[in-house]
């Protein structure tokens, strides 16, 4: 018996867990440890949770089988965690705060960077379908599989839909209306379905000007994070009615800041904000920015309406924001945990 078959033995028989379990966790530990040195170290100080460090081990094992190829990773995802480092002072640690979406949307990132190959996407494409399931309780339910972007935006014009006939004093819920939208714009009673004017864009990618011109095939991000293969930021980019805005970065490829002197943002400072944010900046948050409202992080005229000022927060965390502010005598700190 080897050794790493005796440890699992006797861990198991400690922790009293599947030998077969202890033996998955024994092979992250040393995957991590041996080829993922930063990720590691957070395990050890205790800043990074058992949950993230497997995520990463998984997905960058199923998708990747060269060392370099893990080496390049593991560097590009060692400095986003550190860069996601927040200190607790009353217990003394620092712990990663990104949330698991958006860790898995930087793994996909930096994995897409270095296989850039778009087959699967090019397959998983052409098979494109609708699929009903039915339950026997007389529920049924209709999937269609498309591309990520033309998705979004189908949910997207529910959602708004939805809202408007809320706001017309519509008892049904928000989720029950984007349900009955849906089935009268399919089966053609689709006449009383609103279609809200709205200027933003609903579809956010952002594209490195490399990957436009077919230089190359790094990825681009939609708004919220998710990524998507080069292909396809390529193909939205030149769809009609797309706008470009070419984002100013500095030498060190940071976006210059924009400002303007009155309250509202113009929609190029909006642009520049939901491109390099592509989320709520709640720390605990998915929202995409998108779909969020601008908030002055230092109060408006103290604090300029600019780039670097302005920041999305989605309805729920805005609010929860400026009640922080309005209520300082009250103890916050634990005020997102319910
Ligand atoms: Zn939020």
């Amino acid at each position: 018996m080897r050794g790493r078959e005796w440890v699992a033995l006797e861990t198991s028989e400690v922790w009293a867990v599947s030998d077969q379990h202890a033996r998955t966790q024994l092979n992250i530990a040393l995957f991590l440890s041996e080829h993922f040195p930063m990720v590691w170290e957070l395990c050890g100080s205790g800043s990074l949770d058992r949950f993230r460090a497997v995520t990463i081990a998984d997905l960058v094992r199923h998708r990747l089988d060269d060392p370099e190829d893990w080496a390049v990773v593991a560097d590009r995802i060692g400095r986003f965690l550190r860069k996601h480092l927040r200190r607790y002072e009353e217990v003394n640690i620092e712990m990663v705060t990104c949330t698991i979406t958006q860790l898995r949307n930087r793994l996909n990132y930096e994995i897409r960077r270095l296989v850039t190959a778009d087959e699967e996407f090019v397959k998983q494409f052409a098979d494109r379908r609708v699929v009903a399931f039915e339950s026997e309780e007389g529920i049924g339910q209709l999937n269609v599989t498309h591309s990520i972007d033309q998705v979004v935006l189908a949910r997207h014009r529910l959602h708004l839909g939805a809202k408007a006939l809320r706001a017309q004093g519509d008892p049904r819920t928000i989720d029950q209306l984007m349900s009955d939208l849906a089935l009268d714009l399919l089966i053609g009673r689709a006449d009383g379905v609103p279609v809200p004017g709205f200027a933003r864009p609903v579809i956010n990618v952002t594209v490195p000007l490399e990957t436009l011109a077919g230089v190359s095939d790094d990825p681009g991000l939609l708004s919220g994070g998710k990524v998507i293969p080069a292909d396809l930021a390529r193909a939205i980019a030149t769809s009609e009615g797309a706008t470009w805005l070419r984002l100013l970065t500095d030498a060190e490829g940071d976006p210059v800041s924009l400002s303007t002197k009155s309250y509202q943002p113009t929609s190029t400072i909006w642009r520049y904000v939901v491109a390099t944010r592509p989320t709520c900046s709640h720390q605990a948050c998915d929202r995409p920015s998108v779909e969020c409202e601008l908030d002055h992080d230092v109060p408006w005229p103290v604090g300029e309406t600019s780039t670097v000022n302005l920041q999305p927060l989605c309805r729920r965390h805005h609010k929860a924001k400026h009640a922080r502010v309005d209520r300082p005598d009250l103890d916050w700190e634990f005020a997102f945990a319910s």
